[in-house]
């Protein structure tokens, strides 16, 4: 049976897990998708798995091949607790804490990203692949660590020489495993996203690839299979609730998601759609605040807006690419095509009330201005707890809601990641991220973690920051060496 399908519909041949993890981009511009979420039929029995079986058991259901994923889960080792990757811990009242930052990077894009790399490299085979990336913050990092040392899998990391805190420039810069080139961009963000897209479609380079026997791929946040193992640990973080008797099974939570390119947010609501009791699915924002926007009228307008930089960085966005699967999930194929036609062309699309109506049914909204933000770090460093500025983003629109059910909030970083404007909300120093570690360290006794901590002693392996058109003769220079 067919069990993948594209968002703006369109002819393609059957696919399977292996092929949308490969190569991620679907034709038409669309992004793949499962055609069904089927209901779980029993929710009981998934009380008593493990994070591994749990994994299996879903995509079991889903229709997903189990090929290698077992291999792949076993990159959770390298989470703090590899049999809980994913704790909820309670932060005050009714407001629980799902803490997915344990991984090796220290935010929430290890879920995910660990056991991706291994899986892409069951599913490459014996074949050589260059995977792409450009990165702001911390996709970077996460990838980079998911790929290292795997063989046969090139990775190239581009990231804007001065558009990163100083821990996530290293996590980058000091990678050392021989399959992994770091490449500072002389630019912003933008530019190195551009770059990429040029290389992507630079026949020239492609071909000069191929010839050498390289598929070439690029890591994103649209990959399907990211989105897979995102299902999980919202699954995993209402059963959590249930094992310590927070709730009974069936009662209803909140799901607070501090969210940009929707990814975490898309896996809640195919958990949701799957039958996990989440009351809604609260979205959470930042000044940059489109989703919110959207959620609450139906019309996503980005005709008039630019992007503001604030203390979440990871949350600044104004197309958020994953909307695009829960528009085909709840409106269907033609739909979602038009829409984003529309968005692609004149910068805006609008459902219709009966429309929003159903999106609703599913989702609410908030937005948090940066002062709000250093407002809730300092509200709960009074009770010790240090949250770092996307979750208290959440938390800040978790203080909104009625308090008739358990809140769960997605806590997307460790506080050692965004360490300066944590320092700054308590203390109005301004600090750097070495200064600012060793400060929120101290006063609140909290370890450093080795990853995090080490990152200072180590040798920056990476040249001067290239002009974006000297890349594309770096990279082939740097694969052909090998
Ligand atoms: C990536 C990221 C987010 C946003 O997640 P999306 O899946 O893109 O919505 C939020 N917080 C942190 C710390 C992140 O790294």
């Amino acid at each position: 049976m067919r069990i993948f399908t594209q968002t703006r519909g369109g002819d393609m041949p059957s696919i399977g897990f292996g092929d949308v993890i490969l190569n991620p981009k679907a034709n038409h511009g669309g992004l793949y998708t499962l055609a069904h979420f089927p209901p779980l039929p029993s929710l009981d029995t998934l009380l008593v798995l493990s994070y591994t079986q749990l994994t299996e058991t879903i995509f079991a259901h889903l229709g997903l091949s189990l090929d290698g994923v077992s291999d792949a889960l076993k990159s959770y080792a390298s989470f703090d607790d590899p049999l809980d990757p994913a704790p909820v811990t309670h932060l005050h009242d009714h407001f629980y804490l799902q803490e997915l930052y344990h991984g090796p990077s220290r935010a929430f894009k290890d879920m995910a990203l660990q056991p991706l790399g291994r899986l892409f490299a069951t599913y490459a085979q014996d074949k050589k692949y260059l995977l792409l990336t450009a990165t702001s913050g911390d996709t970077g990092p996460a990838t980079l660590e998911s790929f290292r040392s795997l063989n046969n899998i090139f990775v190239v990391c581009l990231y804007p020489a001065k558009g990163t805190s100083d821990v996530q420039r290293l996590q980058m810069s000091t990678q050392d495993a021989p399959n992994l080139k770091v490449i500072p961009i002389i630019g912003n963000f933008d530019d190195a996203q551009y770059t990429l897209k040029s290389l992507l479609q630079d026949q020239d380079f492609l071909d000069h690839l191929t010839s050498r026997g390289f598929h070439v791929s690029a890591s994103n946040s649209v990959n399907f299979g990211r989105i897979a193992f995102q299902i999980i640990y919202h699954i995993w973080g209402y059963l959590s609730l249930v094992r310590r008797q927070v709730i009974t099974l069936g009662e209803e939570i909140y799901s607070v998601i501090p969210s940009g390119n929707f990814g975490n947010a898309l896996g809640a609501f195919y958990a949701k759609l799957m039958g996990i009791p989440l009351h809604k699915i609260i979205i959470a924002s930042n000044p940059n605040n489109i989703l919110t926007e959207f959620i609450q009228s139906g019309v996503y307008d980005i005709s008039h807006r630019s992007l503001l930089k604030t203390y979440s960085p990871a949350m600044d966005i104004l197309k958020s690419s994953n909307i695009e699967r829960v528009l085909f999930a709840l409106f269907g194929e033609e739909r979602t095509r038009s829409w984003m036609h529309s968005l692609d062309t004149s910068k805006h699309y609008a459902l219709t009330q009966v429309e929003l109506t159903q999106l609703k049914k599913h989702f609410d909204a908030g937005f948090c201005s940066d002062e709000q933000c250093l407002e809730m770090i300092r509200s709960l460093s009074h009770i010790g707890k240090i949250i770092d500025p996307h979750t208290a983003n959440a938390y800040a629109i978790a203080q909104t809601l009625p308090k008739d059910s358990p809140i769960l909030i997605n806590s997307t970083a460790e506080w050692s990641k965004f360490s300066p404007t944590i320092t700054y909300a308590l203390s109005d120093q301004t600090l750097d991220d070495a200064q600012s570690l060793e400060w929120i360290s101290s006063r609140f006794h909290l370890p450093i973690h080795p990853q995090i901590r080490s990152l200072f002693d180590k040798y920056e392996r990476v040249g001067e920051p290239a002009m974006p058109d000297t890349i594309s003769a770096l990279i082939t220079q740097w694969l052909f060496d090998q």
